[in-house]
């Protein structure tokens, strides 16, 4: 194979690192993008070049226009071509219902969660379009189970993000089908990573083994591994997918 370049935001920690480190292990060049943890960025970055494969460590905010044009062209520079891009970063507030939540809240959540992602696929697409002189690619797009059930009572706002999300890949998918374009999205269950922490709302994480029909938390490695193949050409049928990784639920 070709030498293959992959950009993954939000790669540090989480759902991201483990799909760095996968794709690395399947050949994959990797961009690490990271909003404040450069350390973890640099310890997923040298696990990438101790698999024989290039890193590069991109910080950017993706609720932030101007550095995720400034992103790509650091990976435009320090990688090269892109084949393919993991819109994985993303944020979860602390639990509330609808009447507590402030404009502020809204807007944050929707410009990391939707807007951040719809940008990212916007500069993957000027790139990768066989339209505009690219090679194709394949983008996988981080949605939640919780398109799905509304989580109410605790972040309705982070569903609705995640089901625009889900709108967001069965249309792009249909518009760049014709261009080389796959777009997919994988739509996780609940999963054992620093999200919950840090939403203040870690306890959800053992309240909710009565939920999932398999019994038990998913890892970030599982989640991993369906991205990873929706990246490559083993799912060259695959676009417009939704791929629930929730454990049954
Ligand atoms: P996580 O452990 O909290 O990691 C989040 C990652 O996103 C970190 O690398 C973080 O960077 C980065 N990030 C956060 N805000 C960012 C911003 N504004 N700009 C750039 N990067 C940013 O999250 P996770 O659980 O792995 O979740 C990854 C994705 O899966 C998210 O889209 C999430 O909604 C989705 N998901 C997760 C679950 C779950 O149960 N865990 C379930 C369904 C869907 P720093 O390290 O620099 O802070």
């Amino acid at each position: 194979m070709s030498e293959r370049n992959l950009l993954i935001t939000g790669a540090s920690r989480g759902i991201g690192a483990a799909t760095a480190r996968l794709a690395a292990g399947r050949g994959w060049n990797v961009a690490i993008n990271y909003h404040r943890d450069q350390a973890s960025a640099e310890a997923v970055a040298a696990d990438v070049r101790a698999m024989g494969r290039r890193a590069l460590v991109v910080q950017a905010d993706v609720a932030d226009e101007a550095q995720i044009e400034a992103m790509f062209a650091a990976v435009d520079a320090g990688l090269g071509p892109l084949h393919g891009l993991v819109n994985n970063a993303g944020v979860v507030d602390v639990a509330a219902r609808v009447e507590g939540m402030s404009a502020q809240r809204l807007q944050r959540m929707w410009a990391t969660n939707l807007s951040g992602s719809v940008l990212c696929a916007r500069e993957a697409v000027r790139r990768m379009s066989t339209r505009r002189g690219g090679a194709g690619g394949s983008i996988v797009n981080l949605s939640s189970a919780a398109a799905r059930v509304g989580s109410p009572g605790l972040y309705l706002d982070y569903s609705m993000s995640k089901a625009a999300i889900d709108h967001f890949t069965t249309g792009l998918a249909r518009e760049v089908a014709a261009e080389g374009i796959r777009v997919n999205a994988v739509r996780p269950g609940i999963i054992a990573t620093d999200i919950h922490a840090t939403s203040g709302h870690a306890e959800r994480l053992a309240n909710s083994l009565s939920l999932i029909p398999l019994g038990r938390l998913g890892t970030a490695e599982e989640v991993a591994e369906s991205i990873v193949w929706l990246l490559s050409d083993a799912a060259a049928y695959v676009t417009g997918a939704l791929l629930d990784v929730a454990g049954g639920r």
